[in-house]
C-alpha cells in the first residue's frame, strides 16, 4: 500500500540482471581502459543513497557501462536520467533499460570530457548560486584515470559558475574506484559552497595545490619549492612558507585549508610583484633541461647535473 503524501518509488518491469546483460552483449570489461562493473544491486542502490533525495530529480550518469547504477537511479524515482556512455558496446543494453522506463532515459554515446553539459538540462531548473541547489545530480562511477581530469575539469567550471554549474550548485555524487579492485569503492558526495574556501583565480590555486603534492611523500618544502626559478629558489620557498605560516616538514596531505589559503595568497602577492613568476613551469623547464641534455650526447658536449640534484 502506498504510504500517504509519499509518492511511491519507480519500479522497473522484470528485467534480464547486470549479469546477464553483459554476457548477452558480450561485454568482457577491458582491463587496460580500468573498466570494472557494479554487479550487486545492493551496492549501487547504497552508492545512489549518498546523492540524497532522488524523486523527480534530473540526473546525468556519466560512464553508466552495462547500467548497475543506471537501475538504481532510476529506481529512486527520478523525474529524467540522462547517460553518457563513451563505448558502444553498452548502448545496446542502455537501451533495454531505456524502453523498460519510457520517456525518462536520454542516451548520449560520448566522452564526458568533451560533452557540454551547459545544455543538458532544463533552463527551468536554473537556481541562483546562493539558493539551495538545483535538483539536477551528477552520478558516476569511472576510472580515477578519467575521474580524475574531470574533477579538476568541474572543479574549474564551479569558479566559473559555467559547464554543469550554471545550474547553481549541482551536486555530484562519484565513486573512486581502486585502479583494477572491483570491491574497494570510495563514494564522495560534493556540494559547491556559496563562497569558495581560498578567494582567487582557479588556476592560480590549482598550480599552487599541484605543486605542494608534486612529491606527495616528501616534506611539502620540496614541491613548493617548484614554483619558483632555480636562480632565488631557496629564498623565495622560504619567504612564502614563512609568510604562509606553512611548516616546510609537514607532508603535503598534513597542511590544512587555512595552510593552502595562506599559501595561494601569498604567492599571488609574490606574482603580482614579479609577473614572470605565474607563468614558470618547473615541469616544462625539465623537458627542456632533458631535451638539451640528450642534444649534448648526441653531439658529444660536457653534461649538466641531472635535474633530480636541483631541489
Ligand atoms: N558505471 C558502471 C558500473 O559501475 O558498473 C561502469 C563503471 S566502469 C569503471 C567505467 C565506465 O565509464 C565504462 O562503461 C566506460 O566505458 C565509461 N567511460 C570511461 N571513460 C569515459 C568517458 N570519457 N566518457 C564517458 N564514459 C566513459
Amino acid at each position: 500500500m502506498a504510504v500517504p503524501g509519499k509518492a511511491a518509488a519507480f519500479r522497473l518491469p522484470p528485467l534480464p540482471t547486470v549479469g546477464e546483460i553483459i554476457k548477452l552483449f558480450k561485454l568482457k570489461a577491458q582491463k587496460q581502459l580500468s573498466q570494472n562493473f557494479l554487479l550487486d544491486l545492493r551496492l549501487t542502490d547504497k552508492i545512489v543513497k549518498q546523492a540524497g533525495e532522488l524523486r523527480s530529480a534530473h540526473v546525468c550518469e556519466v560512464g553508466p557501462g552495462p547500467g548497475g547504477i543506471t537501475r538504481s537511479i532510476l529506481s529512486a524515482g527520478v523525474e529524467h536520467l540522462l547517460l553518457i556512455e563513451k563505448d558502444a558496446r553498452f548502448i545496446p543494453g542502455l537501451q533495454i533499460l531505456s524502453e523498460a522506463a519510457p520517456g525518462k532515459v536520454h542516451i548520449v554515446h560520448g566522452d564526458i570530457l568533451a560533452y557540454k553539459m551547459e545544455n543538458a538540462f532544463p533552463k527551468r531548473l536554473k537556481k541562483n548560486w546562493e539558493d539551495e541547489p538545483p535538483d539536477i545530480h551528477i552520478i558516476g562511477n569511472l576510472p580515477f584515470s578519467v575521474s580524475t581530469p574531470l574533477i579538476v575539469k568541474w572543479l574549474e567550471n564551479v569558479s566559473k559558475k559555467d559547464g554543469p554549474f550554471i545550474y547553481g550548485r549541482t551536486q555530484m555524487t562519484l565513486t573512486f574506484q581502486k585502479e583494477v579492485a572491483e570491491v574497494d569503492v570510495a563514494v564522495v558526495h560534493f556540494t559547491p559552497l556559496v563562497e569558495p574556501k581560498i578567494q582567487q583565480p582557479f588556476k592560480l590555486v590549482e598550480k599552487v595545490v599541484q605543486s605542494v603534492f608534486q612529491f606527495r611523500r616528501k616534506y611539502c618544502f620540496r614541491g613548493i619549492a617548484t614554483l619558483f626559478p632555480e636562480s632565488g629558489r631557496l629564498e623565495r620557498t622560504e619567504q612564502l612558507m614563512m609568510t604562509a605560516n606553512v611548516d616546510p616538514t609537514l607532508r603535503p596531505y598534513q597542511l590544512s585549508m587555512s595552510q593552502f589559503r595562506n599559501l595561494c595568497n601569498t604567492y599571488r602577492k609574490m606574482c603580482d610583484e614579479d609577473p614572470s613568476l605565474f607563468v614558470y613551469n618547473y615541469r616544462e623547464e625539465l623537458r627542456q633541461r632533458k631535451k638539451m641534455r640528450s642534444l649534448r650526447k648526441s653531439t658529444s658536449q660536457p653534461e649538466e647535473p641531472e635535474e633530480e640534484n636541483q631541489l
